[in-house]
């Protein structure tokens, strides 16, 4: 158990069912220590959240729902691949982050959690974000982040097909249920160095400032800006 205010609904009884990030929870909410990290960081460093035009690249969570109400507009879109790209299912617009149907300097604001080490060209996929950002967006998101300099690659594609070049690894996803999902790298800190390649000019990894029972995710916070680095 561990108490700190949960930044989405202010109870203070906090849980953990595993060694795991997203099994310490908020008692009243269930946010994950990964939502609480994001919504943590979102609120500290984004004072004028209420004036975005904002896309979230999932439908469902607690990030989701709490966007929805702090936000001028939300977007919430899902990869359905048997859909066409930009197609409106049951609410939710089918997008492809590597392929995104969005005009250019749509929105003021992305958010993801856990999505980009499931994205086979991450490289395409941030350039897209930053793409539909207008200039002074953020992109601002987590990822499982290791504690090394270097990413390490587990799969790549090859002529549309996936080669492992590591153990393949898979995750749980939310939207598609008992689905799993491929692991395609173990992000690193050079992340910041794939962002900056992507166009961001200012990336920062963020540390949250509970420990969440020693589970806070690090969020990345990277800036469509002048020209300039730092973190
Ligand atoms: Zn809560």
């Amino acid at each position: 158990m561990g108490w700190w205010d949960c930044p989405v609904c202010g109870n203070r009884l906090h849980v953990k069912l595993s060694e795991n990030e997203l099994a310490v929870r908020c008692v009243r909410c269930r946010a994950s220590a990964v939502s609480e990290s994001i919504i943590g960081v979102l609120v500290e460093q984004l004072p004028a959240l209420d004036r975005y035009a904002a896309l979230e690249l999932s439908s469902r969570g607690v990030l989701a729902g709490w966007l929805r109400n702090r936000v001028a507009s939300l977007q919430l879109s899902e990869w359905m691949p048997d859909h066409p790209l930009g197609a409106i299912i049951d609410g939710v617009r089918n997008e492809d982050v590597q392929r995104l149907t969005f005009a250019n300097a749509s929105f003021d604001l992305v958010t993801s959690t856990e999505v980009f080490e499931h994205v086979a060209d991450d490289a395409r996929g941030f350039s897209e974000v930053h793409r539909v950002l207008r200039p002074g967006g953020a992109f601002v998101f987590t990822v499982p982040l290791m504690d090394r300099p270097d990413t390490h690659e587990r799969a790549r594609l090859h002529e549309g097909r996936i080669e492992h070049v590591d153990t393949p690894e898979y995750h749980d996803d939310s939207f598609a249920g008992t689905d799993r999902v491929l692991c395609f790298r173990n992000y690193g800190l050079d992340i910041v160095d794939r962002l900056c390649a992507a166009g961001f000019e200012r990336v920062r990894i963020v540390t949250p400032s509970i420990s969440m029972l020693g589970h806070a995710r690090r969020v990345l916070v990277a800036r469509k800006t002048e020209c300039m680095r730092d973190g």
